[in-house]
């Protein structure tokens, strides 16, 4: 099939749009009449400095994210950022705690104040995960990791009360919220078991007086699909491999109150005595945010193609993310509907009210079979040019990625399939 012919549900690398790689394509040989492709120009030249500041005022433009923020490009990866949250809200929290102390004992001893910090870090600090899925299993992992088990609480694990299984958000007045956190952290969407936060938990809300937890979001792939209360989070980060754009490049969102001069992280030898982990310097915020996301060489290609992606939607939604929120919607609609009309045939894996826009869990069975099941209904479908729908290796079963990228006409050929295979 040429790429005209399908439509690839795959849960990422995803999906781009085809103008975008012709554009793309087009700079990677010649950019803008250069002579050199948009890969081969310096990170540090001016093009490139112009191809970032784009990218983050088209990012903040569509989402609406608040002056008081901060957006960085990095490389880490999603699975990065699960390690650079860890490192830069417990430092955040070690400054806080560091100046407070200084205060409470009104000396400026700096022994006393490590001495007295040691203790505080080891009866308080604790940093708190929402387990929902593989996604923010695998953050909880790492944070475990890095700190110790004795500095991460669980506030909820979805599995709890489910056999075992992901598909739940469990109740939020079962939460267990730690006093004074150096975070709060869940993931909106989790793509391997199709389970979305329906919105923001109102346990996480800010309070009148604007303090509250400090909360963390990975929206790794559901970003730019839905509109978010930017000001309620602290920190949001995403991989660009679903909706934004190529793999590569890595977004956080960061509140500036986390940086200089509002906060500045410990230092590596008060880390050491305070028996913490000191970050590398490529996942420092600071250090990035003050190098404009050019703390190190950046590909600038990457950030090029997000940076088109995002023009390509304020170009086609004038209400921006509400607009493709609207779509997000309906398109997951057809084919929720299309599953829910075969309920002998299809069951939905996520519980109804955590269902995910992006990522369409479900099981086939026929003939109270499901492997032969299963492996028909990929079989027909690639037949028909639907790609990428096999689950995820983990969990098996089906996964329809509904990412922005799947035209309406891509659904709607999905949701066809699916009520004819149930009826073949
Ligand atoms: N978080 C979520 C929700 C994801 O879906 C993924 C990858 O699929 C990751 C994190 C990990 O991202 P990466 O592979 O960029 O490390």
């Amino acid at each position: 099939p040429t790429r005209a012919d399908i439509t690839y549900f795959g849960a990422g690398p995803a999906y781009l749009p085809t103008d975008v790689l012709e554009l793309a394509s087009q700079a990677l040989l010649d950019y803008n009449g250069t002579g050199l492709g948009i890969a081969e120009h310096s990170h540090r030249s001016e093009l490139a400095s112009n191809i970032i500041k784009e990218a983050k005022e088209d990012l903040a433009t569509y989402l609406d994210i608040p002056s008081d923020y901060e957006t960085i490009f990095m490389q880490a990866g999603g699975t990065g950022e699960f390690a650079a949250s860890v490192y830069n809200l417990v430092g955040a929290w070690v400054a806080r705690q560091h100046a407070a102390i200084a205060k409470e004992i009104g000396t400026d001893d700096e022994s006393a104040i490590v001495d007295a910090l040691r203790k505080r870090v080891e009866s308080d600090l604790k940093v708190d995960y929402i387990i929902t899925g593989s996604w923010s299993l695998k953050a909880y992992q790492e944070a475990v990791r890095l700190l110790g088990p004795e500095y991460v609480n669980i506030v909820a694990d979805a599995r709890k009360a489910n056999d075992g299984k992901f598909g739940k958000i469990p109740d939020q007045s079962t939460w267990k919220l730690s006093k004074d956190a150096a975070f709060v952290y869940f993931c909106d969407n989790e793509t391997v078991d199709g389970v979305e936060f329906p919105e923001f938990p109102s346990a996480l809300a800010p309070k009148e007086d604007g303090t509250g937890p400090i909360v963390v979001s990975d929206m790794s792939s559901n970003i730019l699909s839905r509109r978010i209360p930017v000001s309620n989070y602290s920190l949001i980060f995403f991989g660009a491999q679903k909706n934004l754009g190529s793999t590569g490049v890595a977004v956080a969102i960061l509140k500036k109150s986390f940086l200089p001069p509002s906060v500045t992280q410990p230092s590596p030898s008060l880390l050491r005595k305070l028996g913490l982990p000191i970050p590398p310097i490529i996942l420092q915020y600071e250090i990035i945010a003050k190098n404009n996301s050019l703390y190190n060489t950046l590909s600038i290609f990457d950030v090029y193609i997000a940076g088109q992606v995002l023009k390509k939607l304020l170009r086609t939604y004038t209400d921006k993310v509400d607009g493709q929120q609207a779509v997000a919607e309906k398109k997951a609609n057809l084919i929720y509907s299309a599953l829910e009309a075969h309920p002998e045939v299809y069951k939905i894996v996520p519980e109804k009210s955590v269902r995910s826009k992006m990522n369409i869990c479900f099981r086939v069975t026929k003939n109270g079979n499901v492997d032969e099941a299963e492996k028909a209904f990929l079989k027909e479908a690639t037949s028909q040019h639907l790609t990428g729908l096999k689950g995820h290796r983990s969990v098996g079963g089906i996964r329809a990625s509904n990412y922005n990228s799947i035209p309406l006409e891509g659904a709607e050929k999905l949701a066809k399939f699916i009520d004819e295979f149930a009826k073949a």
